[in-house]
């Protein structure tokens, strides 16, 4: 079957069919972070959806170049940088490395690139120079050059592809703003914003005097750098369609004459415990928050992976109890293939040369199994609840079948195998076997010594403490093996 995806710019459902004429190449851009504080779980949504658009493509066959921007020079960092009186780079250095740890955690594919804009100020004001030279950018009265929507439409181009906009109410709330008092239009945005005393030393030199750019730009400039002036795919979290997006259409559509994006997705809102994250609420979440709240990267990802990606999701700390136990249940039931299959920790291996749909096939014999089952479902704009629905159904059919011992060592092979070609997407892994804490570890070591010597009063006793920790002690063939409860 063929993907399909909600095309935010012509609003409907549309087959993906990449622009390589060969269909395999995918160019696909994600807004990345602004690294001024710790990511925080709302970020982590569309992140952990990018991933999975990502992945997915992977796994229909495509060869992704996945491009993730990392905004390290805005107001915000900046008014941060005087605050704390350190250096742009000693700051933002610091998120930056927090967020590719994060991603990690969460497990995330790295992107193939990920620039930054103080690394691109040359392209971004090469450009600027080219929207100049169009007449659809001005330098203004206090320096700073701007867009000018008015002469865009002029052209001819439509500013609004994403969302209909009524003209008379945009941007309001900038019209007051004194260091905007210079543009001929309210509407219309900086694209270089001139030096001001409160930048520091944070400035570039350009034909325009000492200053910075604006946020909007460097998008354009770093997304066509990589990926060419017309890519595939371009990504970024429901809250930045507007004017965000909106302006990187035009800016980079404005410059060049060519259709920027082809398909534009959102990642929709989310929310935690019902409420719109704040936090004066409490309900204001770093990944690191949850983390520190004993709830593992795996868990975490499993959450956000559970609701498609254009529905508003309640992010709730039950939630995540509950992708606790639905991992469990994942793992009981992969932990009994591999013994069955009697190769634990390994699957078979591939068939040289395979991908996509056509895998499952070979391996699985018959065309209603989990991974064409799983991919049909995904397929309808990457709909991972029914995919998800899809893998426990297959669970419950397993484990009815391993309790009436009719699966076979062949059989669980080819299951592990087919779980390993789904789990290149869900990217859930195993479940690390060091996530119990030092302690925790220490423990389960005193009460096998106390086992081994026989003192089987100690080694409940230690059983029991453990429980009382939330952890259960599993004795396997392989040894005693750490479970949470
Ligand atoms: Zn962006």
């Amino acid at each position: 079957m063929a993907l399909k995806l909600f095309n935010i710019l012509s609003r409907s459902i549309q087959k993906f069919a990449p622009l390589d004429a060969t269909g395999k190449k995918v160019g696909m851009y994600c807004c990345g972070p602004t690294v001024y504080d710790f990511a925080h779980i709302g970020n982590w949504r569309t992140f952990v959806f990018a991933d999975l658009v990502r992945r997915y493509l992977e796994f229909k066959g495509h060869a992704v170049t996945h491009v993730m921007n990392i905004t390290d020079v805005e107001d915000k960092i900046i008014k941060r940088v005087r605050e704390t009186r350190t250096s742009l780079r000693e700051f933002t250095g610091k998120y930056e490395t927090a967020f590719f740890a994060d991603l990690k955690t969460l497990n995330c594919l790295g992107p193939h690139h990920t620039p930054r804009a103080t690394g691109h100020i040359a392209e971004i004001i090469a450009l600027i120079e080219k929207l100049v030279a169009r007449g659809i950018a001005y330098q203004a009265a206090d320096g700073s050059v701007y867009f000018s929507i008015g002469k865009y439409r002029g052209c001819g181009c439509t500013y609004g592809r994403l969302l209909k906009l009524n003209f008379d109410e945009l941007r309001p709330d900038e019209r007051t703003r004194s260091d905007e008092y210079a543009k001929e239009s309210a509407t219309d945005f900086a694209l270089w914003k001139a030096r001001v005393p409160e930048d520091g030393d944070v400035f570039w030199p350009s034909p325009w005097g000492e200053g910075r750019p604006g946020w909007h730009i460097e998008c354009s400039a770093m997304s066509m750098k990589v990926l060419g002036e017309s890519f595939d795919l371009h990504l970024g979290g429901e809250d930045l369609k507007f004017p965000h997006h909106e302006d990187e259409i035009a800016q980079s559509e404005g410059a060049t004459g060519k259709p920027f994006a082809k398909y534009w997705l959102h990642g929709a809102f989310l929310l935690v415990e019902g409420k719109k994250m704040s936090k004066s609420l409490g309900n204001f979440f770093t990944l690191r928050d949850l983390l520190a709240k004993g709830f593992t990267g795996r868990e975490i990802r499993y959450l956000l992976l559970t609701a498609h990606y254009r529905e508003t999701f309640n992010f709730t700390l039950e939630g995540l109890q509950g992708a606790r136990a639905a991992l469990a249940r994942i793992d009981e039931c992969i932990g009994k293939l591999r013994e069955l299959a009697g190769a634990p920790g390994t699957a078979p291996a591939r068939p040289k040369g395979q991908t996509g749909p056509e895998l499952a096939e070979t391996v699985l014999g018959a065309p209603t199994d989990l991974v064409t089952h799983f991919s049909n479902a995904l397929d309808e704009d990457l709909n991972i609840s029914a995919a998800w629905a899809v893998v426990f159904e297959w669970i419950r059919e397993l484990n009815r079948r391993m309790a009436e011992n009719s699966l076979s060592a062949a059989d669980a092979l080819t299951a592990l195998a087919a779980w390993d070609k789904i789990d290149s997407v869900l990217g859930m892994g195993a479940p690390a076997e060091v996530e119990a804490p030092a302690e925790i570890a220490a423990l389960l070591e005193a009460r096998q010594a106390a086992r081994n010597a026989r003192d089987f009063k100690k080694s409940d006793a230690i059983r029991d403490e453990l429980k009382a920790k939330g952890w259960a002690i599993e004795d396997t063939s392989n040894g005693p093996k750490l479970k949470r409860i």
